[in-house]
């Protein structure tokens, strides 16, 4: 069988033989893996014609709304990926968090990008900037989609995942993708792209394939290209320095190999919960996706006094977790993914075994469950110990990327400190401690080398989602050895694939292009109040200039009797005059009540709930006897995709509120949310 590409519309084998990937339980050939013969410039001309202008079309609300049914559809079928995930050497566990994991960082952008970012082709970022006296001319930032395609290639060890989290980012930013998964395990990824595309969710176009070598496709890259690589610290430098990126400043994304620490706090001794937090976090780092993970622990530092102690309870978790095949009972750890990754991986130990001993596992004659140890993958789950962490490197720079880890000693908190910083720049570290002073220190002793650190303590443990997960909404990536890049991150990850760019102008000029209400602009005041009006009917900028209202004592007295408020600043006349306001002042909140009952029409209409307010600041205070006046615009409008249990569609408006006095000066500013009906549903 031939493993095939998704190329320009069609899926194509290679014209040649090209290599051959086996089962890594049994070593049974699954197919051959070539893409030999592919256009990788048409491709490229493919996914920027046909898939970005269609992704640049529609909005980044329905691009996510795209990816929650992608994200769907893929859930229904993960049977068919876990019977496949099985071949790679992974057990149900590690497929779960490949396959699960992997849709449900989808799920988790697709939320991520309709709650934080506006439901247009392109984003809005950050504050309006004034850059003139008279604030005529402004600046502000706006994000869109690059018109290039993204060049993902991808590690072996999460085919499902490795893809599903670098696409959703890429197509909600509006950017084609051409995923290139590592070949040993490319079978797992092109079924689930054969999914996808068969599900026809996705437009053609934005997602194309590549089983096999990318060719020369780096010759044909260009300054709106971006590509990201997860996988060797030595392919990604050689990739990262190829002529064509560097004269293109191409954006380069490198996740490499990193030899993370998880440190056990100087109080955790045996017989504390943090001791068998820091020995089940160590031992499950090993064990899942049989240590072939990018996040798992390869360093274990351990106060000096307690190494013996970790050692054993170490073993003894380990030997209860059997290695095999995944589809038997009882199997707790599967293979690695293939028979060159073992030698790889006994290669590294051999290294490490230079300065450290072997205290566990090691040997190459090891109990293999249901399995054939000499034509699967297997290997036997490692301890190694260094005495002298300071003294050699090795544990700091080889990384056995299977399931072995190497305990070292600290003497006190300095040495912990140091020895998490030899690592020269991890994806993850962690610390495990209840007190809370020296997880301070530890975090910003460390941080600075790494991209995610985890601080576990019973109290987080049983919610904890573990030293080794990413998260979509956190940052994936570390500095110098891990890469130097950022994967996830929450909405950081989709602006990586969008080019920020300044614009400066006029309010009105802002507005326009922002759509968004820029203060300064000139206010469309009609003849019907805002409120009357449904969303689609509102206009950015519609404004209503209410009528006049003087403050009195009693409405200070009458609003502290409400909300039982009785603050000197309203009520106390002495203390009132050496305060900052020199007088006694209404309430910051009767102010914005008071401005609520100037501008609300008070008859039922298509505004149906205020369900926010945002921005809120008090400019001047409001003394006895002032006169205020409240603007309100249409600041912003994010269309909403109506759900299946609500009975009418709606849209929510963002509205720009500005109280001012008698003499003109500003009082209060702040935005409030309102859901308002939408007439076009
Ligand atoms: P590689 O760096 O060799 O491969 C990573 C990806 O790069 C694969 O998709 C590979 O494709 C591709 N690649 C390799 N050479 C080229 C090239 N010249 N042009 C374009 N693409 C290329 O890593 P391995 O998968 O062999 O793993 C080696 C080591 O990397 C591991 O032992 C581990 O130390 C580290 N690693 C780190 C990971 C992480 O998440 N940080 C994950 C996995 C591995 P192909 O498979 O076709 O060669």
């Amino acid at each position: 069988m031939k493993i095939e590409s998704y190329a320009c519309g069609a899926w194509v084998a290679g014209v040649d033989e090209g290599v051959e990937v086996r089962n890594a339980i049994n070593g049974e050939s699954i197919g051959w893996v070539s893409s030999m013969g592919l256009d990788f410039a048409d491709m490229l001309q493919h996914g920027r014609r046909k898939g970005g202008s269609a992704l640049r079309q529609m909005t980044i609300h329905e691009r996510a709304n795209m990816l929650k049914a992608l994200a769907k559809h893929l859930l229904e079928k993960k049977e068919i990926f876990y019977a496949i995930s099985a071949k790679t050497g992974a057990t149900r566990a590690d497929g779960r968090v490949d396959i699960e994991g992997g849709i449900g960082t989808v799920f988790a952008y697709s939320g991520i990008a309709r709650r934080e970012l506006p439901n247009e082709t392109f984003a809005v970022e950050g504050n309006i900037e004034r850059l003139s006296a008279r604030g005529s001319f402004l600046g502000r930032h706006i994000l869109t989609p690059k018109h290039g395609i993204s060049l993902h290639i991808n590690a072996f060890n999460f085919p499902c995942w490795g893809m599903l989290e670098k696409i959703a980012p890429s197509l909600i930013a509006g950017v084609p993708v051409i995923v290139k998964p590592a070949t040993v395990s490319c079978y797992l990824t092109e079924a689930m792209v054969r999914e996808i595309i068969a599900s026809g969710i996705l437009p053609e176009g934005s997602l194309q394939l590549i089983c096999g070598r990318t060719g020369d496709m780096f010759e044909h890259l260009n300054e709106q290209d971006s590509v990201t690589f997860t996988g060797s610290a030595s392919t990604g430098r050689m990739l990262k320095s190829h002529p064509g990126i560097i004269a293109n400043s191409i954006s380069f994304n490198m996740e490499a190999d990193s030899l993370n620490c998880s440190i056990l706090g100087a109080g955790a001794g045996p017989g504390t919960a943090e001791f068998d937090l820091f020995v089940k976090g160590v031992a499950q780092e090993v064990t899942v996706k049989a240590g072939q993970k990018c996040t798992a622990i390869r360093r274990a530092i351990v106060p000096q006094e307690h190494v013996a102690a970790v050692i054993d309870a170490l073993k003894e978790r380990l030997d209860k977790a059997p290695v095999g095949d995944p589809c038997v009972e009882g199997v707790k750890m599967g293979s690695l993914v293939g028979l060159d990754q073992v030698e790889d991986v006994w290669e590294a130990v051999h290294q490490l075994a230079d300065g450290s001993e072997i205290v566990h596992g090691g040997k190459r004659e090891f109990e293999v469950v249901g399995a054939d140890c000499d034509k699967g993958a297997f290997f036997p789950s490692t301890l190694l110990y260094c005495d002298k962490p300071f003294a050699t490197d090795t544990p700091h720079s080889v990384e056995a990327f299977g399931p072995v880890s190497t305990i070292m000693p600290y003497a006190n908190e300095d040495e912990a400190i140091e020895l998490a910083r030899m690592g020269r720049g991890s994806l993850v570290g962690s610390v495990v401690t209840a007190d809370n002073e020296e997880a301070t220190r530890m975090v910003l002793g460390m941080a600075a080398w790494h991209g995610r650190i985890l601080v576990l303590n019973s109290d987080c443990a049983r919610e904890s989602t573990g030293h080794g997960s990413p998260l979509a909404p956190l940052v994936h990536g570390g500095p110098g050895r891990a890469g130097g890049g950022e994967e996830l991150g929450g909405s950081r990850a989709i602006k990586h694939y969008m080019q920020r760019t300044a614009i400066q102008g006029s309010p009105d000029t802002l507005t326009a292009i922002t759509r968004q209400f820029t203060t300064g602009a000139t206010p469309k005041i009609g003849p019907v109040h805002p409120f009357r009006k449904t969303f689609d009917e509102l206009e950015i900028g519609e404004t209503l200039i209410s009528h006049r209202r003087t403050v009195t004592e009693a409405d200070i007295v009458n609003f502290g009797c409400i909300s039982g408020d009785h603050f000197y600043a309203h009520f106390d006349e002495i203390a009132a005059r050496d305060s900052l306001f020199g007088k006694r002042v209404a309430h910051g909140y009767f102010v914005i009540s008071a401005a609520a009952g100037m501008f609300v029409d008070p008859a039922p209409g298509p505004v149906l709930a205020n369900y926010g307010l945002e921005n809120l600041r008090f400019v001047e205070p409001v003394g006895i006897g002032d006169t205020i006046q409240v603007r309100l615009t249409v600041k912003e409008k994010i269309w909403k995709a109506r759900r299946p249990d609500e009975d009418r569609a709606t849209g929510v408006v963002v509205w720009d509120v500005e109280v001012k006095n008698q003499n003109d000066e500003t009082v209060a500013v702040y935005d409030i949310l309102t859901l308002v009906e939408r007439s076009d549903d």
